[in-house]
């Protein structure tokens, strides 16, 4: 089944049986294609500049009732002192209740009279940086479930699904930190301010992320500012969002024969980065497009994060530089999640083609031959062999697909220690400010 771009056939049309009968036999949820059709708007599609795509930016991304996952906006939690204040109270109520019961359980009155309190040790907490994923929580490692069930402290982001919050022990403080453009509960500064103020006396904290801490996730600079003031940051792999993402639909990343490397890039730049790069600064990256492009190449699958705002340049530039129009490419929003939705195109489509059905961060891109790999490509000839779209069509052409290539976790882990019943108890969060772009953290 595997082809290079080389030996790629015109595509006669879409046939459905053949589809169904080489991906959907084997899969146990197969997804519902609820759609393959095209926009019915004209232009010209396969030669002159790519269609501009309505919006250049990333949308923002759906209120959630359920909890601030990918939520427009949520209330950040309360000031610093006033978290610390009812952490310390907590903390030291439940030690003399510990104290006090191993006084009459051992009949021993010197361990009532000094109850350990984490403001006895100082600037020896623990902290843990730990990826969760992209949001199944049948993708969450063993180490990162027992460190969420063993935490003082969770500080969790948007990336974060409401299934794997739901994991983190009921007795965690679980604040809110998270962060898109636009609206951030706490800045950066702020964050990591927060964790060395907890450190210090003494809790165990956990930050969550979504994916891996140190992919696209600012994790990085949350270890050196810890590590700077002299605290040991542990680190929890977690699976990244083109692995992940990739993986589950079948999309290999590396391919004999196909692509022999595998690019994450992201397509959006931390502010100040292009003034930096103009100056001679930083790492002299400017523009994400023009650096995601350099370099690459038809044996190299791209998986580009944060994307969608500058997915139309992208994608013209690709084929500036020789990327055939009909490259395979698919945008992937939500990723593992049970509100996964897909759109497969062609680089030349697909900018369009995520307008035309309202793609919101998190989406992730992935580009190149080995997207026609996957068994809901959904291009198949008699034979059920994969192949382009069709050619003759002079609008877009994509495949929208909702719902999981594979099984629901959520099920597996409901008997669990319920904080996110203890968030929703905590009553809906206030309103800020509306955000405008979908990013979550920009890393270069
Ligand atoms: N540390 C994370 C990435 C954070 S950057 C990781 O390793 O995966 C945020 C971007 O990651 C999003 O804008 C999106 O492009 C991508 N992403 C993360 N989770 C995703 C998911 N479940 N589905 C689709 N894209 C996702």
């Amino acid at each position: 089944m595997a082809q290079s771009l080389a030996t790629m056939r015109a595509a006669p049309s879409f046939d459905r049986r053949a589809c169904s009968s080489l991906g959907a036999s084997s899969r146990t949820a197969p997804a519902t294609i609820t759609a393959m059709r095209t926009t019915g708007r004209g232009g010209t599609r396969r030669s002159g500049p790519l269609r501009a795509a309505a919006n250049d930016r990333e949308r923002v991304p759906d209120q959630d009732k359920n909890s601030h996952y990918y939520s427009e906006s949520a209330a950040g939690p309360p000031e610093l002192d006033t978290l610390l204040d009812v952490y310390l109270a907590k903390t030291r109520a439940n030690a003399a209740a510990d104290a006090a019961r191993s006084a009459l359980e051992h009949d021993d009155p010197s361990t009532s009279s000094s109850p350990s309190s984490p403001s006895a040790a100082p600037n020896t907490g623990k902290v843990y940086l730990i990826g969760t994923g992209p949001g199944d929580p049948g993708l969450l490692t063993l180490k990162a479930y027992h460190l969420m069930q063993t935490a003082d402290v969770v500080l969790y982001d948007r990336l974060v699904s409401p299934q794997i919050l739901n994991l983190v022990s009921k007795d965690s403080t679980m604040l809110y930190v998270g962060k898109q453009s636009g609206y951030h509960t706490r800045t950066q500064d702020e964050i990591e301010a927060m964790m060395l103020a907890f450190a210090a006396n003494g809790a165990t904290i956990v930050r969550l992320k979504g994916g891996d801490p140190l992919v696209f996730g600012r994790g990085g600079e949350e270890m050196e500012a810890l590590a700077a003031n002299g605290h040991e940051v542990r680190i929890v792999p977690g699976i990244t969002a083109a692995a992940g993402v990739g993986s589950e639909l079948g999309i290999p990343l590396t391919h004999r024969g196909v692509a022999t490397s595998v690019r994450l890039l992201t397509g959006h730049l931390r502010e100040g980065a292009a003034a930096e790069a103009s100056d001679g600064k930083g790492n002299g990256v400017g523009d994400a497009v023009d650096f995601a492009v350099t370099s690459a190449d038809l044996d190299t699958t791209l998986v580009v994060y944060m994307g969608l705002g500058t997915l139309p340049r992208l994608a013209q530039k690709l084929v500036d530089s020789g990327f055939p129009m009909d490259t395979p490419a698919v945008a992937v929003e939500r990723g593992t999640t049970v509100r996964e939705r897909r759109v497969f195109s062609t680089i030349a489509d697909l900018p369009e083609s995520v307008v035309t059905c309202g793609l919101k961060s998190p989406t992730l891109l992935i580009v190149g031959a080995t997207v026609r790999l996957s068994p809901w490509w959904p291009w198949r000839d008699e034979a059920g062999d994969a192949v382009s779209p069709p050619a003759d069509s002079n609008t877009a052409v994509y495949d929208l697909q909702e719902g999981l290539p594979s099984e629901d976790t959520s099920a597996w882990f409901v008997e669990n220690s319920g904080s996110l019943r203890k968030l929703r108890e905590m009553g809906p969060g206030k309103k800020g400010e509306p955000a405008e772009e979908g990013d979550l953290s920009p890393a270069r």
